[in-house]
């Protein structure tokens, strides 16, 4: 018998489904378990503990609930356990929906990746178009790329500052 991906005792999936209060498929159902870091339902069973959510997923849909898939809701309340709100979804996706999310906060010097500010962005416009300074001489001394340097020159970068 493997020891991966092993499938829970009936002993321990009584256990689980004890926890759960709610019966209508149409409204959240309730933990009543440990939940980990008041953040997060956690089940002891079988020696172990797991987060809740993905054994829930793991005894109504399957089995094999590998890490790279993260449970979601669709009733967004996380501490929610009925199985008719949840839904597997590909870790990367997940990861690309957050970023996506916070791509509206990161515009300009805001963003923490950025090296450069506003200042710095109308100078390097200035040294480029009114003194005809070259780029990767620019791109250098900002330590940037040189695409980023042109970029910013003919406004596609950094286009919120005149
Ligand atoms: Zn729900």
């Amino acid at each position: 018998m493997k020891k991966k991906n092993r499938s829970l005792s009936r002993k321990a999936q009584r256990k689980f489904l004890d926890l759960i209060e709610g019966e209508d498929p149409e409204k959240c159902w309730e933990w009543k378990g440990s939940f980990m870091r008041e953040d997060y339902p956690l089940f002891y069973g079988d020696g172990k503990q797991e987060p809740a959510l993905r054994v829930l997923y793991k005894i109504y849909y399957s089995d094999s609930l590998t890490k790279n898939w993260v449970i979601q809701h669709t009733c967004k309340n996380r501490w929610c356990m009925n199985p008719n709100h949840i839904y597997a979804d590909r870790r990367d996706e997940a990861a690309k929906e957050i970023q996506r999310g916070r791509r509206r906060f990161t515009r300009g010097e805001r963003h923490p990746q950025s090296q450069l500010t506003e200042k710095d962005v109308r100078r390097i416009r200035r040294e480029v178009l009114e003194k005809g300074r070259q780029q990767k001489e620019l791109a250098k001394e900002y330590n940037v790329t040189k695409t980023h340097i042109s970029n910013i020159v003919r406004g596609k970068a950094w286009a919120h500052v005149k």
